[in-house]
């Protein structure tokens, strides 16, 4: 006979990890207990030492579908005196180490019960199980407890009491679980008054048929709905929401219903039914039946139904257009409260009374060169961490300034946070302060530095400034590059190319087309793109077309305005006038080597946009038109120590193509392939200087599929090893991640 305790350390809790020890433990004639604690799991056993043995492996090998191990460890300990096995009631504990899995998409078995009219929970919004249902989104605090959890107010029922204390049932210990009798329940409003019926779901479909806007509460906060197929519903939602162009995303029920409208592969089908249940961006199959308006022809971003509510909304549609409640560019709502005041547009909101503790935004994942990328990690992914290869210290890195994430870290672990997004307004960066302390309380760690961006003026730059601790500042572009390094868990010397909007450089101008030498925690800027004057600083990125006069300028001197006029004719001559002054007396207008920049000058060159209404979109239309071909414009490097890259013959020729009709499709795909050919070019050229074959590829210019793959591919076709990101986005979505990576003990 032998005692043991085994502590476990991973997501193994609200995964089905103890009925799991529990059936085991009956397996192999064990006494004793397990238990969940604030670091993970606990088991104590007494038995034959052969089978605490089989017993061990047992665990690791044959875990629930949804748990992950980081660390186990054993010791031998008093005889428990236990007769039997039990689960026992979790106990408090100071030291703790995240454990509450992310949020899982509803389950086969739950959908079968679902569907079923002699079940108890036929047609139940809420039903769950041990191995899907509702985790982080609700919880509060260690250890994923329903105590813990905003499935606390609800009292359990004797039925599903039962099923909860059973050991054999698919319900052991299932900490959300609810049933129509007990659980959380619908309710519609319209006008301010909350419609009487005992079917308000049955309602909300017909509501949604006849073509009206809804508010619905999902799992991490509300979306906006309506019938996709509705050209008219999805442009009055356009105008309401006032979000002219971005694209939406729609929810459709099954694979199946996808099929009719867009056309996957076998890793884009395998993200989309993933337990994440994220948007995957698919190309459109022509024609469809789908409303126009939702995005643009080529793309669109699907998602399948993440809860039993969605299920039920979703079956009656080919797809519904399911859409972050929010004001553009503030935090998701996530009360009922809030839904009624701010979304007060909606003809009627679908609301229950189980609260959202966490508020978590859709995960977005593109597959591009045969693996899914994550280009948002929210929901489904939070709060499981990024595994290190390099121990960390206690660091809390703050992100960048859009698209922000913050990031907490030790040993060899690092927990991003949901997407919070641009704390350029007020409620984002309280959401963000909000998201630090619950960081901090479900992680346990506590930060002994900070790290954030060097830019003086971000917002995370400036609360880095209020946290007394000792500060980190990373630039931009190396945090990039780090956060790549990161997710593999490189540790070895790498050229790191960025392709970026803007980043804050160290000599004071705007970077965003770098090369970087990256070594143990430092860099070098080895390369970069010649600069070009942005008129009007930020101004420049909502009007795309005062980069391409500024690339025009630079390329033609005293020619410029009359070869701007005679490919763009939409500005008039005095606002073209004042921008030229501003570029040639440099006033407002720093200098940027930004790719981003540069994708916004050729974009209004050939498509001709004034404006854009959503980050990155003009990059995104050049893109979206861009044909094939092997044609590519010219270019040349300068410099020994610090290469320049000249991209002034590809302007030419650029606009010598469009003077010459040449198709706008033919000539932002000269222009793609053209950046490919460059910097692999520009990898050989700087095998002279530093010998080194490891390319590393981030920033955010790498979410275009083209480029991404194109140069991928072409680097390692001339013998490179090539890293890009998977995990975490090459966004500033991953910046603090980076951030965190290059930080040292204190
Ligand atoms: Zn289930
Ligand atoms: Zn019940
Ligand atoms: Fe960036």
């Amino acid at each position: 006979m032998e005692s043991k305790n085994i502590y476990i350390q991973g997501i193994v809790q609200g995964v089905g990890f103890r009925p799991f020890v529990y059936q085991k433990a009956h397996q192999f004639h064990l006494k004793g207990f397990v238990a969940n604690t604030s670091k993970g799991v606990w088991i104590s056993i007494d038995g034959t030492s052969d089978n605490i043995q089989a017993f061990i492996q047992m665990i690791q090998n044959d875990m629930p579908e949804h748990a992950r191990i980081y660390s186990i460890r054993e010791e031998n300990t008093h005889p428990t005196g236990k007769n039997d096995f039990s689960i026992i009631d979790s106990n408090q504990s100071n030291n703790r180490l995240a454990s509450i899995p992310p949020d899982i998409a509803t389950c086969k078995n739950c959908l079968t019960e679902m569907n079923d009219p002699d079940n108890h929970r036929y047609q139940y919004p809420f039903i769950n199980c041990t191995h899907c249902g509702p985790r982080f989104t609700i919880t509060n605090d260690l250890p994923f407890d329903r105590s813990n959890t905003s499935m606390a107010s609800f009292q359990l029922c004797d039925v599903c009491s039962l099923e909860y204390s059973n050991p054999m049932d698919r319900r052991f210990h299932a900490q959300a679980v609810a049933c129509p009798v007990c659980g959380p329940s619908l309710e519609l409003v319209c006008n301010n008054k909350v419609i009487q019926s005992a079917n308000p779901l049955e309602i909300a479909i017909q509501l949604l048929k006849k073509g009206k806007i809804l508010a619905i509460k999902g799992l991490g906060g509300f979306h906006l709905a309506v019938d996709a197929c509705n050209d008219t519903a999805v442009l009055r939602l356009r105008k309401l929401k006032n979000r002219p162009d971005k694209p939406f995303a729609i929810m459709s029920s099954t694979i199946e219903t996808i099929q009719q409208f867009a056309l996957m592969d076998d890793i884009e089908i395998n993200s989309l039914t993933s337990y994440q249940c994220p948007i995957v961006i698919l190309k459109q199959k022509h024609p469809n039946a789908l409303s126009q308006s939702i995005s643009n022809p080529k793309n669109i971003g699907v998602m399948l139904p993440c809860t039993p509510l969605h299920h039920l909304l979703t079956n009656q549609f080919l797809a519904l257009v399911m859409t972050s409640g929010n004001i553009s560019e503030q935090p998701i709502i996530s009360t009922n409260q809030k839904s009624l005041e701010i979304l007060d547009y909606a003809d009627a909101h679908l609301l229950h009374n189980r609260s959202i503790v966490n508020p978590c935004d859709d995960s977005v994942v593109r597959v591009i060169a045969n693996k899914p990328r994550l280009i948002r990690r929210s929901r489904g992914y939070i709060p499981a961490p990024i595994d290190l290869k390099k121990n960390l210290p206690s660091v809390l890195s703050l992100g960048g300034h859009l698209k922000n994430t913050i990031c907490l870290a030790n040993n060899h672990h690092a927990y991003l946070s949901q997407y919070l997004g641009d704390l350029s307004n007020m409620d984002t960066i309280q959401w963000m302060q909000q998201t630090i302390d619950q960081m901090i309380r479900i992680t346990g760690i506590q930060p002994e530095c900070v790290a954030c961006d060097m830019h003086p003026e971000y917002q995370s730059s400036k609360m880095a400034e209020t946290m007394s601790l000792p500060i980190n500042r990373v630039q931009h572009h190396h945090a990039h590059i780090a956060s790549c390094l990161a997710e593999n868990g490189i540790v070895a010397p790498v050229i790191g190319i960025v392709l970026d909007g803007t980043g804050y450089g160290i000599d004071q101008t705007i970077w965003g087309g770098e090369v970087l030498f990256c070594e143990n925690h430092s860099f070098k800027r080895i390369a970069h793109l010649e600069t070009v004057l942005m008129p009007g600083g930020e101004s420049a990125i909502k009007f795309p077309w005062k980069m391409a006069l500024s690339w025009i300028v630079n390329g033609f001197g005293d020619n410029a305005i009359d070869i701007f006029n005679s490919i763009q004719q939409k500005i008039d001559s005095d606002s073209i006038k004042m921008v030229k002054q501003a570029i040639d007396k440099q006033i407002h207008s720093p200098l940027t080597s930004s790719i981003g920049r540069l994708f916004d000058a050729v974009s209004s060159m050939i498509i001709g946009q004034v404006s854009i209404s959503y980050e990155g979109q003009a990059a995104i239309d050049l893109e979206n038109i861009a044909c094939d071909t092997d044609h590519h414009y010219q270019y040349y490097f300068t410099g020994k120590d610090m290469t320049m890259i000249h991209v002034q013959p590809m302007i030419r020729e650029i606009v010598t193509d469009i003077l010459s009709n040449v198709k706008p499709e033919m000539i932002s795909g000269k222009f793609h392939t053209t950046l490919i050919h460059l910097f692999t070019d520009l990898c050989h050229h700087l095998q002279s200087t530093i010998d080194l074959k490891h390319i590393v590829l981030s920033g955010g210019v790498f979410q275009n599929e083209r480029l991404f793959s194109g140069l991928r591919r072409k680097l390692m076709e001339n013998g490179f090893r090539v890293s890009v990101h998977s995990q975490v986005p090459c966004n500033d979505g991953g910046l603090s991640l980076g951030q965190a990576y290059l930080t040292n003990r204190a």
